[in-house]
């Protein structure tokens, strides 16, 4: 199947509120640019040097989403350009990111990612670490960023009971903090295998990768 037919299979699924963040990680320049000739303008990647790599090569109109673990230390490599950050999940990436915006004279955009996964090796916070967080003093002085929603990444499991209770439950704390926060409007959930169901859980953002690109090799 072409990569045009995929994105089209794929759009039809999606609601005209959802927006469709193609993963591209691992994957070559030819491939994204076919991707873009298709009218794709978002982008995420998990890893920050090949970001900078690819937002080097491609066309400025790209929003470039940062959606794997950020360390500290290299937010400043993407403070510049980056469009969205997924996977913050601690006052201190928050601190180090309102910095590096401030010396751009840019507002960065934050999703706050929730651990809704039952394995211990996915990242993010509890519902109760967010609580504190969006009630911290500090973050009220952070005005170079803004906290835009929620991410999360369900289980990797066939069980699609677990991973709706999942969906579900991201769903809960998305609603119970939107009610408080104006800013609050992203909920990111949703990737190849499940973005279906992330749909039918109220997701408003899918992240999709494997799905367009075709599988990448396990490392
Ligand atoms: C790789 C990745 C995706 C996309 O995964 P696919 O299964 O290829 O769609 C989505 N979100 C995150 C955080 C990822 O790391």
């Amino acid at each position: 199947m072409s990569i045009k037919t995929k994105l089209q299979n794929i759009k039809l699924n999606l609601l005209n509120n959802i927006t469709l963040v193609a993963v591209s990680k691992t994957k070559p320049i030819e491939l994204l640019k076919e991707v873009y000739d298709q009218g794709q303008r978002i982008f995420g990647e998990n890893r920050v040097q090949e970001m900078v790599d690819k937002f080097e090569k491609m066309p400025k109109d790209i929003k470039w989403h940062m959606i794997g673990h950020l360390q500290t230390n290299k937010v400043k490599y993407i403070a510049s350009f980056v469009s969205l950050i997924h996977g913050v999940d601690s006052l201190k990436l928050l601190r180090e990111i309102n910095k590096q915006a401030t010396k751009h004279n840019r507002i960065i955009d934050c999703l706050i990612q929730i651990k809704i996964a039952s394995e211990n090796t996915k990242f993010g916070m509890s519902l109760n670490d967010l609580q504190l967080l969006l009630k911290s003093d500090e973050l009220k002085t952070f005005d170079n960023i803004r906290i835009k929603g929620l991410m999360g990444m369900a289980s990797f499991t066939i069980d699609n009971h677990q991973i709706e209770s999942e969906f579900r439950y991201l769903k809960s704390i998305f609603d119970q903090i939107k009610k408080k926060y104006s800013d609050i409007e992203i909920l990111s959930m949703g990737m190849s295998n499940d973005y279906k169901l992330a749909i039918k859980y109220g997701s408003n953002m899918v992240r999709i990768g494997s799905h367009i690109f075709g599988s990448r090799k396990r490392k």
